[in-house]
């Protein structure tokens, strides 16, 4: 595994990276980023699949599509939980994999698969081992490694997220149409017609489209963050305006 990636974001299953920030994501990796997918799981089985070759061949093809690398961990699908284990197991690669921004998948989806809050809690650890000093022998020696930007992304499943002081849209009009593909290369989880699954391409046109609304933009990918910002606003809009 090589060091020193841009920006991860960590993935409960393969594919849910890709519904939140998916446009976001691919867009820093055509800017030149390193851009990487922490799956913690192999989110396998499934309804419609039961082999987990099936849904990595898809992953990959989808991290291809968007221009980013990918790392799989093994902890277990379905019985995801927030232990030291998962902690330990997430901490190490960010020691590994040094990235100055992380992002998780934000909040509960009480009709969903548990995995993905316990997915925020073992982030949310993770982050936090990752820096400790005097832990290095827990880590195979390797040093403490501080993120300093932390955000989550939104998948816009069941339940508007909770209150957090920052939040911000990031216009993907330009890489929706990617998104999408990327999407679309997870044929065993995606049906259009299922019953048991909305169509995957209205549900992130529909997530795409309102985010987008709120910035006045086709689409969008929506993040939050637990800190303000230190920003002069006003200074940067008298700037831009000039
Ligand atoms: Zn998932």
């Amino acid at each position: 595994m090589a060091d020193n990636f841009d920006i991860i974001a960590v993935s409960p299953h393969p594919d849910d990276a890709e519904i939140g920030c998916g446009g976001t994501l691919t867009q820093l990796a055509e800017l030149g980023y390193r851009v990487g997918i922490i799956d913690l799981t192999d989110g396998e089985p499934t309804p419609f699949n039961d082999n987990p070759e099936i849904r990595i061949g898809e992953s990959l093809q989808a991290a291809k599509i968007l221009g980013v690398e990918r790392i799989l961990l093994d902890l277990p699908n379905r019985s995801l939980m927030d232990s030291l284990n998962a902690r330990m197991t997430l901490a190490q690669v960010f020691r590994q994999t040094r990235p100055k921004i992380v992002i998780g998948m934000l909040g509960m989806t009480p009709q969903g698969s548990p995995d993905h809050y316990q997915s925020q809690l073992i982030f949310d650890a993770a982050i936090f081992y990752s820096r400790l000093s005097k832990w290095e022998h827990h880590f195979d020696n390797l040093p403490p490694w501080r993120i300093e930007h932390i955000y989550y992304y939104f998948t816009a499943r069941e339940l508007i997220p909770p209150d957090l002081p920052l939040q911000f849209i990031v216009d993907i009009s330009k890489h929706f149409e990617i998104k999408k593909q990327a999407l679309l290369a997870y044929k065993s989880q995606f049906r259009v017609h299922s019953s048991y699954n909305p169509p995957i391409i209205d549900w992130i046109e529909g997530m795409g489209r309102y985010f987008g609304s709120l910035i006045n933009r086709k689409y969008g990918e929506v993040f939050y963050g637990t800190k303000v910002l230190n920003l002069n606003l006003f200074q940067y809009y008298l700037s831009s305006s000039k």
